[in-house]
């Protein structure tokens, strides 16, 4: 059974005590901001006011803030004066529509439960300032409050990178271009879950994705007079998201692949031929190779139904976020802390089992050793209109404990963990810029039937 007193895990030594217990000694400053986020969510890139209540309370706590400025979000350094690794823990700042929820605020609720992770980072914030807090560390700590996770309202983030104000659709990508990330060596935070009790739980990583934004044009036509004037740019889609579907079962089971479309936009008016049909949607896979090898096929279906119709189809895709890929040796040390907190029985690391979701955790761990488990106290279903946090102890002050005792872990003894971590990981880029590189070549935007002028048709649907 799992104890859900605090600390009544393994042995753990008097400062691992006394750490936990300066976390404690914040519980209502944690509960308090747990309850203000959930009361006033916002969707990415629009969390205004949740980045002035965390600013307000970081600062009020001592901290100097870095803020991106023209977009929410911010960090801040805890240095030891020792040189050594730094680590980076991060708190998403975004909610997402669920329209039926009951407690959602204009169909915007906090049903992934990011308050619960703004409330834990700064509740390690406040622990961190206390007195003998970085006794015995080396290194520095970054504590993240980072924007937009969730990928959605595709179409108002497009129109952000228009305008020049950013240049990724998610935030820790945004961040990463902009150098928040640069100097740091480990990233690491937890996801607040509801889809089990165990008070820590973890996978090996998450799939990664593309974003899609799929325009069928066709020609509009009075729809009782002369449809057949007309193109329907509805029925085209239809043919194409078909198409799409009969290729499921050429995905590969241990890929995980996943199209998932909705239509934005099927027509202006009933009595006329629909022009104009939008399709968003994401293909997410295990590996980049898997969601690009797919994502070619979807695309060849998609402008193979808007040839069969003498139609177009505009494909655009979007880089959307890498697979996530925990690291293992980190991953280690995060059980063996987790353990200490709650006990053997009370984690849950399942090291064979990739979330099918996906997370800009997942951008990160191609840049540097990085892991994203999960603390419980959540009901329902993530996304969902169930989806509450049940219980602010495991979700928040579980998690702030967690994050304090991780950072003693790895700057402890010089830093002797963390720079095994470094030593052993296996980097998938040379630098942040060589991977933004990398994500910025998933990018692509055409129409994809060329109806020549001799009658020939060709497709163009390659990346
Ligand atoms: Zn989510
Ligand atoms: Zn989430």
């Amino acid at each position: 059974m799992c104890i859900e007193t605090l600390l009544e895990g393994s042995i753990v030594n008097e400062h691992q005590k006394n750490l936990a217990l300066m976390v404690e000694k914040h519980r209502e400053l944690i509960f308090a901001a747990e309850r203000y986020i959930w009361a006033h969510p916002e969707t990415g890139y629009r969390e205004w006011m949740t980045d002035a209540y965390l600013s307000e309370a970081f600062e009020k706590l001592g901290y100097t803030l870095v803020k991106a400025g023209n977009i929410p979000g911010f960090y801040t350094d805890i240095d030891t004066g020792i040189p050594g690794p730094k680590v980076l823990i991060l708190g998403e700042l975004d909610a997402l529509y669920c329209e039926n929820h009951p407690e959602s605020v204009d169909g915007v609720v906090h049903a992934c439960g990011h308050n619960a992770q703004c409330a834990a980072l700064l509740g390690v914030a406040a622990a961190l300032k206390e007195e003998g807090a970085l006794d015995g560390l080396c290194g520095s700590v970054r504590l993240m409050a980072v924007p937009a996770e969730e990928l959605l309202e595709i179409e108002y983030r497009q129109k952000l990178k228009e305008q020049g104000i950013i240049k990724y659709l998610g935030g820790k990508v945004e961040f990463m271009h902009r150098g928040f990330f640069d100097g740091c060596d480990i990233a690491f935070m937890l996801h607040t879950t509801g889809t089990t009790e165990i008070p820590f739980s973890g996978l090996s990583g998450n799939n990664g994705c593309i974003a899609k934004k799929i325009t069928y044009k066709g020609k509009a036509a009075h729809a009782g007079g002369s449809p057949h004037m007309g193109i329907n740019a509805l029925y085209a889609a239809n043919l194409g998201i078909n198409a799409a579907n009969a290729l499921r079962e050429t995905f590969i089971d241990e890929e995980h692949v996943r199209f998932h479309p909705i239509i934005t936009k099927g027509g202006d008016v009933v009595n006329t031929i629909p022009d104009e049909c939008t399709v968003e949607s994401f293909l997410r896979g295990k590996t980049i190779d898997s969601i690009k090898r797919n994502n070619e096929k979807i695309n060849r279906a998609l402008a193979g139904a808007a040839l069969s119709m003498g139609a177009q189809v505009h494909l655009e895709d979007i880089s959307g976020y890498a697979p996530l890929i925990n690291d293992p040796v980190l991953l280690d040390c995060a059980e063996k802390v987790m353990i200490d907190i709650v006990g053997k029985d009370c984690v849950r690391i399942n090291r064979g089992a990739t979330s099918k979701g996906s997370t800009d955790m997942g951008d990160v761990s191609c840049v540097m050793p990085a892991i994203h488990p999960y603390a419980a106290g959540a009901v329902g279903l993530g996304h969902g209109a169930n989806y509450f946090i049940r219980d602010p102890e495991k979700a928040c002050v579980n998690a702030a404990k967690f994050y304090i005792l991780m950072v003693y872990e790895l700057l402890k003894d010089n830093g002797e963990q963390a720079k095994d971590i470094l030593a052993k990981h296996d980097y998938l880029y040379p630098s942040i810029r060589a991977y933004l590189e990398e994500t910025d070549r998933l990018n692509m935007s055409k129409d994809a039937v060329i109806y020549g002028e001799d009658g020939k048709i060709t497709v163009d649907y390659k990346n």
